[in-house]
């Protein structure tokens, strides 16, 4: 994996704060309820670190996020009003809320603010610009801080106004706790990992994944993989998968994985036999089969019992693993057994001091289905910068920063 020289960012703690307006690029793009409520607040949760730093240090916080997809109009029902009602009850101090995110108001506004006050922005995306990396938006935003601050990692990977145009103008752009511990796990953990170093892959598609695996197989030492993917890698080398999830344009580069693994000595372990069932249905007649014994009608829907206990005795050796993509479809309880022993595995793993690092919005969420997103070293919130940044790209947001002298 291409290396890349994270920790040389400056961070929120190289930077004086006292009496400064810190303009931070947050993540708050929560779920919200029927009623317009955050239904969850792990996004907030997580940006209060760097937020409570600022506020601390005698700073001034002007936080900036978008929510939801408003392709530049306002919609009512993305406004950011309900994330300050939360926020506040979690800092359990007053939130301002602004009407717009940029223009004389807000600015007004911001000038007003005194040591230790918090401002919410309205949503970046109800303005075009902010997704055009539009100059003149950027500059409207940097009148509203005297450093800036990015702490959303699950937007690095795009060169929006509030990412990257906005660095343009300050001379302090540094990285937020959120994103320091980002850049440490996914960057530094895995650039020169504890060996053995694992990756296992799941989930429906392969070709979300296929930049990290091809980054990543000659890094690692072994390769599991489960999940609607590994049909793709079954049927590669012949196997009758019945009616399992497959993407058949992707059986090529599913060859030529294999391929370099196997010439850079690296194992990749498949199913060795699979629950299947003809429907996804939660009262689903299920069958445990050979991997390659799956009649035709029926579809493979977890790895069966022989795989996860493959599966889990590679893992019991690992000292690091990368883990994204659920093994099954862990949403219905005939299919989730595969993936609760990975999940299982990895927090008693962890538990002994192995370095496991998961990513994917799936599999974070079945870490929370079986309440195990606690035991585990780092779980990335960056879903597709995660990916970018592990395919071994540069992410935009990250380029911006100013490097630490
Ligand atoms: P991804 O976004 O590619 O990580 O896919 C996650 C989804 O893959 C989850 O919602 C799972 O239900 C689904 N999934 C996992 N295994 C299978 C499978 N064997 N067949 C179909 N879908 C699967």
């Amino acid at each position: 994996m291409r290396g890349i020289p994270v920790m040389a960012k400056l961070s929120v703690d190289d930077i004086e704060l006292e009496g400064k307006r810190a303009i931070v690029r947050v993540d708050f793009n929560v779920p919200l309820d029927e009623a317009g409520n955050v239904r969850d607040d792990t996004r907030i949760q997580a940006a209060l670190p760097t937020v409570k730093t600022i506020l601390d240090r005698g700073g001034k916080a002007v936080l900036m996020s978008h929510l939801g997809r408003p392709k530049g109009t306002v919609v009512e029902k993305m406004r950011l009003a309900p994330v300050a009602e939360r926020l506040g009850q979690l800092l359990k101090r007053r939130v301002i809320m602004a009407p717009d995110c940029v223009g004389e108001e807000v600015e007004g506004m911001v000038s007003e603010m005194r040591q230790g006050e918090v401002l919410l922005l309205e949503n970046l995306r109800f303005h075009p610009e902010e997704t055009t990396n539009d100059d003149t938006f950027s500059q409207q935003l940097a009148r509203l801080g005297d450093v800036y601050i990015n702490d959303a990692f699950g937007t690095c990977h795009r060169a929006h106004a509030s990412v990257v145009g906005v660095t343009r103008y300050f001379e302090e752009r540094a990285a937020g706790y959120l994103v320091l511990k980002e850049l440490a796990f996914l960057g530094e953990a895995l650039a020169d990992p504890k060996r053995p170093f694992v990756a296992v892959f799941g989930g429906a598609k392969v070709s979300d994944k296929i930049g990290v695996m091809h980054n990543l197989i000659k890094k690692v030492d072994g390769i599991l993989v489960g999940g609607g993917m590994a049909f793709t890698f079954l049927k590669a080398q012949g196997v009758e998968i019945g009616t399992s999830i497959v993407e058949e344009d992707k059986i090529e580069v599913a060859q030529t994985i294999m391929m370099v693994a196997e010439s850079s000595g690296v194992q990749v372990l498949l199913p060795l036999d699979c629950v299947i069932a003809q429907e996804v249905e939660e009262r689903a007649e299920t069958q445990v089969v050979k991997f390659n014994e799956i009649p035709s009608g029926w579809k493979g829907l977890d790895i069966g019992p022989s795989t996860a206990s493959l599966f889990k005795k590679a893992l019991l050796s690992a000292k690091t693993v990368l883990w994204n993509g659920p093994m099954g479809v862990f949403e219905r309880e005939p299919f989730a057994a595969g993936t609760e022993t990975v999940a299982r595995t990895l927090a008693k793993v962890t538990q002994e001091g192995c370095v496991t690092v998961v990513g994917g919005g799936d599999t974070v969420a079945a870490l929370r289905v079986f309440e195990l997103k606690d035991r585990m070293s780092h779980v990335s919130t960056g879903g597709g910068a995660a990916l970018e940044f592990l395919e071994g790209k540069e992410l935009p947001g990250i380029a911006a920063l100013t490097e630490r002298s």
